[in-house]
């Protein structure tokens, strides 16, 4: 496991070779996440090359320095490295082995790092694929949201094989505190779906938890404060219980997002015949803010549905 701290100096004593500056790293998909965790690999010094399906995505990354790509196969034949930030598995797969994907322009050896939040199965079956076309394919979800995607203080869960992960390391470190191999690939997934479950679950219980203060007269602020010194403390009634306070729905992580990682993980509870009743709630909670017309709002949202089915 290694731990960096973002913007202190441990590599840069180091020869080019280990600090990965001698590989040319590319960077498709640039929205929330993407945009600053490219911008962090150009701070961190790699030559980059970019490519988003906008033009305006791209704009801020070729204002930095980044070169830019008429597509993913371009960013590919440029690259010895290339990470993707999309949105759900078939984005990945059109990215990676679509028409004009990364597969088409790679040359053999090159390593493709999908940080976007997919199945595990998913992930598993677009590294096989890449394998056969010789390139080599992490797993490497990431949490900490936009806040740490811009302080480049994101936990990164990486799956897939050992050499290539070492390879990469440097640039990782660059968007992440926290970078663990966790195993095989798709582990970094699993990890992710563990996540997903841990914060899923909380936002909704912190949004319950809020409507029940509130119903009952008593000031969810003051709750709230309250609940930080005791052990229900977490990171989740600290931030995004204080959007909730400030009724601060703009996206962070967009409930749709949320409601696809819950699917993710209700799918894999059903090939693997286990019982996650908590996780179900919170799944049909993110189908209601989803079917309610509030896809594209944060996941805090969910208090308005609390609220609406509370006579508000
Ligand atoms: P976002 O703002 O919607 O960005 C996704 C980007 O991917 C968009 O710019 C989109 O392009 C691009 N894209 C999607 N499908 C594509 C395709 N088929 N080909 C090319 N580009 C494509 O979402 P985000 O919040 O950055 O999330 C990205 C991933 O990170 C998701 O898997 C999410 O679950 C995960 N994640 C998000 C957070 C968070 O807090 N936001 C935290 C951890 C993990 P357009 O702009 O043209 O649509």
């Amino acid at each position: 496991r290694i731990v960096a701290t973002h913007g202190s100096p441990p590599l840069t004593s180091a020869p080019l070779s280990t600090r990965g500056l001698h590989m040319k790293v590319g960077f498709i998909g640039l929205g929330i996440m993407g945009r600053p965790m490219a911008l962090n690999l150009l701070k961190g010094g790699f030559d980059l090359t970019v490519w988003a399906r906008r033009a305006e995505s791209m704009a801020p990354l070729l204002a930095a320095g980044a070169q830019g790509a008429g597509g993913p196969a371009e960013v590919a034949a440029a690259c010895d490295v290339v990470f993707s930030m999309v949105s759900d598995a078939a984005d990945v797969e059109q990215v990676a082995l679509g028409a004009g994907g990364v597969a088409d322009g790679a040359r053999a050896g090159l390593i493709f790092v999908d940080m976007s939040t997919i199945a595990p199965a998913a992930a598993q079956a677009i590294a096989t694929r890449l394998s056969e076309r010789g390139v080599s394919m992490l797993d490497a979800p990431v949490s900490g949201g936009e806040v740490g995607a811009i302080s480049g203080g994101l936990t990164i869960m990486v799956g897939g094989d050992e050499a290539a992960f070492e390879k990469v390391k440097p640039m990782l470190v660059s968007m992440g505190k926290s970078v663990t191999l966790i195993g095989g690939s798709g582990a970094g997934q699993v990890t992710k779906a563990c996540n997903q479950i841990l914060t899923g679950v909380t936002v909704v219980a912190v949004a319950e938890a809020f409507n029940f203060a509130r119903k009952s007269g008593v000031d969810a602020g003051k709750v709230r404060e309250a609940l930080l010194g005791g052990f229900a403390y977490s990171k989740i009634l600290e931030n995004h219980g204080q959007r909730m306070l400030d009724r601060n729905f703009k996206p962070g992580f967009k409930a749709w997002m949320h409601q696809k990682d819950m699917n993710i993980v209700m799918q894999e509870a059903h090939r693997l015949g286990l019982m996650l009743p908590n996780s179900a709630a919170t799944a049909q909670l993110f189908n209601a803010m989803v079917g309610s017309g509030m896809g594209e709002e944060d996941s805090v949202a969910a208090l308005k549905l609390f609220e609406r089915l509370s006579g508000d």
